[in-house]
């Protein structure tokens, strides 16, 4: 009776488990859900304004190029047939994005690089906004010669006499556009990318590799962007996301892209299809806590009914064996022996290939190890669930030269063993030096690893204990999440690195995330870097000459030297992206005196051309001023090339002013001594160049260009006449930068600067261009 009302209670309580089960087993899938959408959101997010980068920066060294290309090409206005020879010379050089290139005169008339067949093109936005004096970038046109879809990249030309004589463009086929996006990677069955233009129509296609509907996809180029996508309205503001029934839509208007969009495209079968493993394990979870439930409730009600008997047997059959049993007990205790002495040796083996002796932490090989192990088993699982964190100590060197490698040892001791502490720390290990990597917990989010830097660097701030003193330190980090792309754990490490090297560039306890963007960017700097090396051996940068001249516009006072780089492999590279390289690598010292040479040797044939009374004014980056014997470099080469210091001006920027090394004061000092000149360059873009105005005696000061362009504006010319006050009271010369239209030259005159320098009184020429 009494077991019969406990069965009754036990098989409730069955019940109960059963339902909580059902009711956790939906919980989970809610939830799962809802971390899962929140994933997705962010890596698509992340991914279209990755995608809007690529295209922006595209667009911008397309500008860039055309720039260059126009600066080499003078047209009189008039017949443009024969302009074709001039124009195919241009093209023949080796250029990376344009099909083509091609001047149209101010009828509209025009003559390409490819064909000599001339229609007319004043009815295209592209040549009117271009004859409106702007750079601009034209919705999907179709060719008038080959009928294909193409881009077009235009701006305006000027003739000697500075009036506008016609237009500049180069095109690009769209299917030659779409080659040139597809190194981006989509990495996604589920996703692909549209880019539209200004109007809304498809320009280009981008797919995944094994993306299953690539040739409709391709198939909706040409189309307007609402009916491919079946929207009821246009793409509205400049960014966005529309959630359809079956995909979600991400779209961005393309930075300096004229209107040109990306959108990005993800079905949301990538969301389920993310979800279906974890799905399948909480199913089974779930059924095997049910079938775990009845076991036990089914064998519980089983001793209930003979709970004795069995006890009984149980016994006696125990007793029976007992001899049995203790016999085997000794083998097992020999065996038991051997086998604890092979696990010894096995443990020692793995501590010493795995175990970082300082710290006791497992070392970079073995997470190397752990994480291709867990790639391998399951990429899905790292992608979902995990960042990985790498930490580095800032300025590790000088704690090690301050308190030698026992202080040094002491820091990497205590941060190892903070970290072991943390709960939210995974498998941490010791890298190379004073590194530390470590897993964090996906859901949880990259904030959590902003925590874990607050907390470390808080800690950290209080001072570690070290013989009597605290030294004080600090840690930069670098995250990454998991890529699908990414199957090897060195490649993941990269990424991290990536990230770590971005953060360390912030200065002390930074943290940076890695994105897409970081890695193009970092990619393209290591292959700039690469081809730069031998760039100078193979001719492939050379000087140009940019007159500054006198506000009437007719006296040349002097030439201002700027570097070329015409890459085989790249094309024009513009120096705002390299020479930063080449000064990273310190590269930019071999530049800078191969420069020196070239230019000073070329100063005196631009004398013959100007007269003797001329001056070169050439641009020397911080790390040049930093490299003992600068300025007797300079003077030797001006005596060996038979200069006067006084001819040659050196113009610096802030940022040299910036770097208090004794070097630096040295070479400018010395070159004062010397007798050469020096110009402030860029003056008003910096917050403190007053100040250094006052530093060092110059001669020269140059209005920034950003302040030219803009003299239309009351406040730019407010700022313009407070400029020359200023170096009126020091008795500066002034050269305004940048002055390309007429208007602006007026402007500058009447304000009453000296010197400019711009499009407009002259483009920087090859020597032998100048005449
Ligand atoms: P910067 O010293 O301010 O040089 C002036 C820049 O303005 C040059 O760009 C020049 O081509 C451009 N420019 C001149 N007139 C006009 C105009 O009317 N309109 C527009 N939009 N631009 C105009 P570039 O040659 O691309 O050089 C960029 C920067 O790279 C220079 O800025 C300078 O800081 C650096 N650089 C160039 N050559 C050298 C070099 O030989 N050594 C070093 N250390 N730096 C160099
Ligand atoms: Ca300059
Ligand atoms: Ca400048």
């Amino acid at each position: 009776m009494k077991q019969t009302i406990k069965l009754f209670v036990f098989n409730r309580l069955a019940l109960i488990f059963t339902m909580m089960i059902l009711i956790l087993t939906g919980i989970s899938i809610g939830y799962l859900y809802n971390v899962n959408q929140v994933f997705y959101e962010n890596k698509y997010e992340e991914q279209v304004s990755n995608f809007e980068w690529v295209m922006s920066e595209w667009l911008k060294s397309g500008h860039q190029e055309l720039a260059y290309l126009r600066e080499n090409f003078n047209y009189q206005g008039g017949e443009v047939k024969e302009q074709y020879l001039p124009l195919q010379q241009l093209w023949s050089k080796k250029q990376n994005r344009f099909d083509y290139i091609f001047i149209a005169n101010k009828q509209g008339d025009y003559i390409t690089s490819k064909n000599m067949q001339s229609k007319n093109i004043a009815d295209r936005t592209y040549f009117q906004e271009a004859m409106k004096g702007n750079e601009f970038t034209s919705e999907m046109v179709a060719s008038r010669l080959t009928n294909n879809d193409m881009m077009v990249l235009s701006a305006s030309l000027y003739d000697s006499q500075h009036r506008l004589s016609g237009v500049f463009a180069g095109a690009i086929e769209l299917s030659s556009l779409t080659e040139q996006m597809a190194p981006f990677q989509l990495g996604d069955k589920y996703v692909r990318a549209y880019i539209v233009d200004q109007k809304g129509y498809v320009g280009s296609v981008l797919t995944s590799a094994d993306y299953s509907h690539k040739e409709k996809a391709v198939r909706d180029i040409g189309k307007p962007i609402e009916t491919v996508l079946s929207l009821s309205e246009s793409l509205k503001g400049n960014k966005g996301k529309i959630n359809q029934s079956h995909e979600m839509i991400y779209y961005e208007d393309i930075e300096s892209g004229y209107g040109w969009k990306v959108v990005l495209v993800v079905s949301n079968a990538a969301l389920y299809e993310g979800m279906s493993t974890q799905l399948l394990l909480i199913f089974i979870i779930a059924v095997a806590l049910l079938v775990v439930v009845y076991r036990l409730s089914r064998s519980i009600a089983d001793e209930m009914v003979k709970p004795v008997e069995q006890l009984n047997d149980a016994f006696d059959d125990m007793m029976g064996r007992s001899r049995f049993v203790r016999k085997m007990d000794f083998k097992l205790l020999e065996m038991d022996e051997l086998f604890h002495k092979f696990e010894k040796t096995r443990e020692e083996i793995n501590r010493l290939t795995y175990q970082d002796p300082l710290t006791n932490l497992t070392n970079i090989t073995f997470f190397r190890y752990h994480l291709q192990k867990m790639l391998n088993e399951s990429l899905d699982r790292l992608v979902s669930q995990y960042v990985l964190v790498f930490l580095e100590i800032d300025h590790f060197k000088v704690i090690n030269d301050t308190f030698g490698f026992s202080g040094g040892d002491a820091v990497l001791k205590h941060i190892a063993s903070w970290l072991r502490e943390r709960d939210d720390v995974l498998d941490v290990s010791k890298m190379n030096g004073d590194e530390f990597a470590f897993l964090v917990n996906h859901e949880w989010g990259v904030l959590r690893v902003y925590e874990i830097r607050e907390a470390l660097n808080q800690m950290l701030s209080e001072g570690i204990d070290y013989m009597g003193s605290r030294i004080m330190v600090s840690a930069s980090f670098g995250v990454t999440h998991f890529y699908d792309e990414d199957t090897s754990a060195e490649s993941c490490f990269q990424n991290a690195y990536i990230a770590l090297n971005e953060a360390k560039k912030e200065g002390s306890a930074s943290l940076e995330v890695f994105n897409q963007r970081l890695k193009s960017r970092v990619t393209r700097r290591v292959m700039l870097e690469m081809s730069m090396r031998t760039a100078l051996d193979e001719n492939e940068m050379y000087p140009v000459y940019q007159p500054i001249i006198g506000v009437d516009g007719q006296s040349v006072q002097g030439y201002e030297s700027l570097i070329r780089w015409d890459s085989k492999a790249h094309g024009f590279v513009a120096p705002n992206e390299f020479i930063p390289i080449a000064e990273d690598s310190k590269f930019i010292v071999q530049i800078g005196r191969w420069m020196i040479n070239k230019t000073l040797n070329d100063l005196k044939a631009l004398k013959e051309i100007n007269g003797d009374h001329i001056y070169l004014s050439l641009n020397a980056s911080s790390i040049e001023f930093e490299e003992r014997g600068f300025a007797e470099f300079l003077m030797e080469q001006a005596t060996h090339f038979g200069h006067q210091p006084i001819d040659i001006i050196v113009e610096l920027t802030e940022r040299v002013m910036m770097v208090e090394k004794p070097e630096v004061q040295a070479n400018i000092q010395k070159l004062i001594e010397f007798g050469f000149r020096l110009s402030l360059d860029d003056f008003g873009t910096g917050y403190s160049s007053l100040s250094y105005l006052l530093k060092y005696p110059f001669s020269v000061v140059k209005i920034d260009r950003s302040f030219v362009a803009n003299t239309h504006e009351r406040s730019a010319q407010d700022l313009l006449e407070v400029m020359r006050l200023i170096a009126e009271k020091y008795t500066l010369k002034t050269v305004a930068e940048g002055v390309e239209t007429l208007e602006q030259a007026e402007r500058i005159k009447g304000i009453g600067f000296h010197y400019g320098q711009g499009y407009f009184y002259g483009k920087p020429m090859k020597l032998e261009d100048i005449k």
